[in-house]
């Protein structure tokens, strides 16, 4: 088969809203920006149900709507959107290179990539607990009950019992959080003692209307369609015992995964896999690469923080380009 071959100034690998915004800024500065979809087009947001809390929607907007509305934006000012597979990365030298595959399981390349700039915004990926009913809708309650994101969600469960499954940080600051909503957080637990930070464990170990279920694991989430999230099925694994535990809501949190695997010894990371920007800007440590989104963010995780550095990893392409490439006809910052 014959390799389709494509050279642009601007690649931006991932589409949510990270990307997206990227991809509008560079499109409206003439950069002709390529956007490589990732598994999942559009991002996290596209497994969720309303979203209320991104700004400019009064009434809120869902998730797969909003992630449209991006993509439509980007392609109005001309960026290319291609959805491939990309299987490894050649960073060492400018223009990059990405290979592509059709997909996943494809053995052989068939699109070759070389970029002037590559802009990741790969995003991360909630962990989950890869149980019954955990899927997104339809096939699940996933967006219609279980979540993975407490400041995104918590406001539908206001007046309703929740869980929330986890022992580390992310899961303290989720329970906190829901106790404005919820009537009830219940912390499910899968041993006897947080990881959390101690200050953060204490605080749910203190709080009123929060409850622990410890060295507890769940094992089924169950509920309709029309319903949402009814009931759980809990397993102690000291006392062997299951359970059917009431519930409206189930929020997991057991940690994140940024999806920079492909960049493992070739960008700088931390210890989980986020990349490393440098200072205020959106720079990684190889010349003419730039993170945005989730991929570099372990800490806010929202789109609107996404969006906000999409926008400055264009920004910062855009200005390397211009001191980089004296043929490249740049607009000036007051036409973004
Ligand atoms: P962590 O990896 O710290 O914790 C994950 C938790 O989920 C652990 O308690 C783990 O259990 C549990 N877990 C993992 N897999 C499963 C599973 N399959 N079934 C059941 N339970 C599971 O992730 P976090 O997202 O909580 O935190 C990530 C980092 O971010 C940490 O360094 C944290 O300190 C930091 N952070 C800091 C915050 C702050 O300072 N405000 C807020 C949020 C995060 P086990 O303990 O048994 O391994």
């Amino acid at each position: 088969m014959a390799i389709n071959e494509i050279h642009k100034k601007v690649v931006i690998l991932g589409s949510g809203p990270a990307g997206l915004t990227a991809a509008i800024y560079a499109s409206r500065a003439q950069l002709d920006p390529l956007v490589i979809d990732g598994p999942q087009p559009g991002g996290q947001l596209t497994i969720t149900t309303d979203v209320e809390n991104y700004p400019g929607f009064k009434s809120g907007i869902m998730g797969p709507i909003l992630m449209d509305e991006f993509r439509e934006q980007a392609l109005r000012f001309g960026t290319e959107i291609i959805n491939v597979w990309i299987d490894s990365v050649d960073l060492k030298q400018r223009p990059f290179t990405l290979n592509g595959k059709e997909s996943q399981d494809s053995d052989e390349i068939t699109t070759v990539i070389k970029a002037d700039t590559l802009i990741i915004s790969t995003g991360a990926s909630a962990k989950w607990l890869g149980i019954p009913g955990e899927d997104p809708v339809p096939e699940g309650l996933g967006g219609n009950g279980v979540s993975a994101c407490a400041t995104c969600d918590g406001f539908f469960f206001r007046g309703k019992p929740i869980t929330v499954v986890g022992g580390g940080d992310t899961a303290m600051e989720e329970a906190l959080f829901l106790t404005k909503f919820a009537s009830n957080v219940t912390v499910i637990h899968r041993r006897d003692d947080f990881r959390a930070s101690k200050i953060m464990a204490d605080r749910v170990k203190n709080h009123e209307k929060i409850d622990i279920k410890w060295n507890t694991e769940v094992e089924a989430i169950h509920g309709t369609k029309e319903t949402g999230v009814e009931s759980i099925t809990l397993y102690n694994n000291k006392t062997k015992q299951a359970e059917e535990f009431p519930t409206q809501g189930v929020f997991v949190a057991i940690g994140h995964k940024p999806n920079t695997d492909l960049f493992k010894g070739v960008l700088d990371m931390d210890e989980v896999g986020y990349l490393i920007t440098e200072g205020k800007t959106m720079k990684t440590n190889v010349e003419g690469v730039f993170a945005c989104g989730d991929a570099q963010d372990a800490y806010y995780r929202q789109a609107v923080t996404a969006a906000g550095t999409g926008c400055m990893a264009a920004i910062d392409a855009e200005r390397f380009l211009a001191e980089h490439e004296s043929d490249v006809e740049i607009q000036t910052a007051k036409n973004w």
